[in-house]
């Protein structure tokens, strides 16, 4: 299927992330010693006790309330005139030439936005390295001050009728961000246009050496445990990407209070992912598996959509 955001084919970089055999490695080691089972015992606990704290799977509570909230931004995406297009609904339908309203009215949403999106990213990325205690890490506070002048550094959105319902970036012209017609049009709010931007300026602050990988793979792995999907490499980056998206939108919200409920504001931001057709591909989870990963991460979302659904 298409992506609806991605990196440029020619930027895919894969950050290395930790294997099933390096985890296991000192297993393997013991296994030469078959007959002292205690040993094989012994080796096991070590190689579990090497890894980095993870976090626990969701409960089936924590799952249920999961689900309800997806209810609600999928049904949001029906009642509210300015929710946004489900992916494979972009899809389906005809390019959108550059002077067609829609696509016109979109471009300028986006290219309103980019300041504001750019600063609400560069708080999130603050915000979630210090959530995941990278804080303290002087070489990744070097990378995350590079990586914020990339994002400083993005001047425009160009409108591209190829890109269809893709937005893209291509690292070798970073200061750009490329969106096709079509998903210009399908975005119909501050909010979604506002996760989308971020999403992309996301992927130009890791950059094409992939800087915040500690980062990204922290947040792929907690997506993974929280919710049993494999959420690594190319997948974690997109997720991180979205994450980044919904901190972004969330802070807007917040910051422009309004008559709309907040439940329908925030469903805005990840709804593009309410699709009928559900697939994924090596670099993505399928749209509905996104919004699962994207709400564990961010069980206070979760919250805020049930509680405020009315
Ligand atoms: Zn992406």
């Amino acid at each position: 299927m298409k992506n609806f955001s991605h990196k440029g084919a020619e930027a895919h970089r894969k950050p290395p992330g930790r294997t099933f055999a390096s985890s296991f490695a000192p297993l393997r080691l013991c296994g030469r010693n078959l007959f002292l089972t205690f040993l094989i015992l012994i080796c096991f606990s070590v190689s579990l006790a090497q890894k980095p704290a993870r976090a626990h799977a969701m409960s089936a509570e924590a799952k249920a309330l999961l689900e309800d909230a997806i209810g609600v931004v999928c049904t949001q995406a029906k009642l509210d005139p300015k929710s946004s297009i489900a992916i494979d609904e972009m899809q389906a339908r005809p390019s959108l030439p550059l002077h067609s309203p829609e696509a016109r009215t979109g471009a300028e949403r986006a290219q309103r936005l980019l300041p504001i999106a750019k600063e609400l990213v560069v708080a999130s990325l603050r915000q979630l390295s210090t959530e995941y205690n990278f804080q303290s890490s002087r070489s990744f506070t070097l990378r995350l001050r590079r990586a914020i002048d990339r994002v400083n550094s993005v001047q425009r959105v160009r409108p591209d009728m190829d890109s269809r319902d893709n937005a893209s970036v291509y690292l070798s012209r970073p200061h750009v961000i490329t969106f096709g017609t079509i998903f210009l049009a399908g975005l119909r709010s501050d909010e979604g246009m506002i996760s989308v931007l971020a999403h992309e300026l996301m992927h130009i602050a890791d950059g094409d050496n992939d800087s915040l990988r500690a980062l990204v793979g922290a947040v792929g792995n907690k997506a993974s445990d929280l919710t049993g999907l494999d959420i690594h490499g190319q997948r974690g980056e997109e997720v991180a990407c979205d994450l980044i998206g919904a901190m972004a939108a969330r802070a807007y919200i917040v910051s422009t209070p309004g008559y709309e409920s907040i439940a329908r504001r925030l469903a805005r931001s990840i709804q593009h992912n309410c699709v009928e057709l559900d697939e994924g591909d090596e670099d993505h989870l399928s749209p509905r598996n996104t919004i699962r990963a994207l709400l564990a991460l961010n069980p206070g979302l979760v919250r805020e959509l049930i509680n405020d659904r009315f």
